[in-house]
């Protein structure tokens, strides 16, 4: 088991194993908040899931992940490598099915249908963005809700809405899993999540509202954030806004999760990613902190690697 280290004044410590349990509500202000590194917390889930998927395989099944790409969107290209890299190490076979940027919505619908009726085939994805004039949102409801591993399928919201065993859009799932790595006590604790999106906000929201949170959701057009988010045992930001959250919207030791990610250009003139959180003033006054990057991101992607193989398991 790791240790964390102790906490030094002014800057958020780094620790892989969560500090003491219990809940965050009344705590008194730290001298620095300890840095929830979804980098770290990733690879301790991966290597678990390497060994899941051996046994997978060695029962027989396939553990496969398919991804559609319309068109030549260099980011999508991007994180279409990383993904096939990130399935190879664990042993996951990931399949990259390629169209052209003039595809139709025909096209492209035809494709998932294939690939729902393919029986090799566990989990399935859509990049975006999508050629102009087709429809993402139509398109991704067409994923069999079984293979839908970014749980974009509207069966799969309404099933965790009702708290059923579903798939599960994977930036919630790894929002909630590093609030659970601070063991901090999720029923009756205070949740405010800024960004409500049908992918991002919503579902965390959900999520929880399942662990008997007391969640306030909040939007663009929210008034006054602050008395809002200072109430929060449990802060998340998901708005894509730089320094949206800072020291005087936090309550002192309060958790809190930043899952933004914007590129703007640093006073080096290059450009930076950055998350929705103030980090080196917020890092002062929270308990817990996730870094942007290294924070939120790359447990997204090890959830979709989760979601796979859980499809898998079911199939
Ligand atoms: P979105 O644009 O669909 O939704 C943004 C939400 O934030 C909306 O509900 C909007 O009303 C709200 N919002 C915007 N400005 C606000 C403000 N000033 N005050 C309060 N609320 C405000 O975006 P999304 O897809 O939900 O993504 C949100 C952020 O999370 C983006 O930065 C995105 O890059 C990032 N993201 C990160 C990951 C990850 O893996 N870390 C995954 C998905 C999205």
């Amino acid at each position: 088991m790791m240790t964390s280290k102790p906490a030094e004044k002014g800057s958020a410590t780094t620790s892989t194993t969560a500090p003491a349990a219990g809940s965050t509500s009344g705590s008194a202000p730290r001298d620095g908040a300890i840095l929830i590194d979804g980098k770290r917390l990733s690879e301790e889930i991966r290597a678990k899931l390497a060994e899941r998927v051996q046994q997978v395989k060695a029962s027989g099944r396939s553990v496969r992940l398919d991804a559609v790409l319309v068109g030549d969107d260099n980011s999508a290209g991007i994180y279409a490598e990383n993904q096939a890299k990130a399935c190879q190490v664990i042993g996951i076979e990931y399949i990259r099915h390629q169209l052209p940027a003039s595809s139709s919505f025909d096209t492209i619908a035809n494709l998932i249908q294939s690939l729902n009726a393919d029986d090799r085939v566990c989990g399935l994805m859509v990049h975006l963005p999508l050629p102009e004039g087709v429809d993402a949102e139509r398109i991704q409801s067409l994923i069999a809700p079984e293979k839908d591993v970014e749980g974009m399928n509207p069966a799969n919201i309404g099933n965790v809405v009702y708290g059923r065993r579903s798939l599960v859009p994977c930036t919630a799932l790894a929002t909630l899993e590093m609030i659970e790595w601070t063991k901090t006590t999720l029923r009756g604790a205070h949740c405010v999540i800024v960004g409500a999106s049908n992918i991002v906000g919503k579902p965390i929201a959900v999520l929880l509202m399942r662990a008997e949170a007391t969640v306030v959701s909040c939007n663009k057009y929210t008034r006054e954030l602050g008395p809002l988010t200072r109430a929060a045992d449990i802060l998340i930001s998901a708005a894509g806004v730089p320094n949206l959250i800072r020291a005087d919207m936090v309550k002192p030791g309060a958790v809190v999760i930043d899952v933004g990610i914007n590129r703007i250009k640093g006073s080096d003139g290059k450009p930076h990613t950055v998350g929705d959180v103030a980090f080196d003033e917020v890092s002062r006054i929270a308990g817990y902190l996730s870094p942007v990057p290294g924070g939120v991101g790359p447990m997204t992607v090890v959830m979709l690697l989760r979601n796979t193989v859980e499809a898998a398991c079911r199939g």
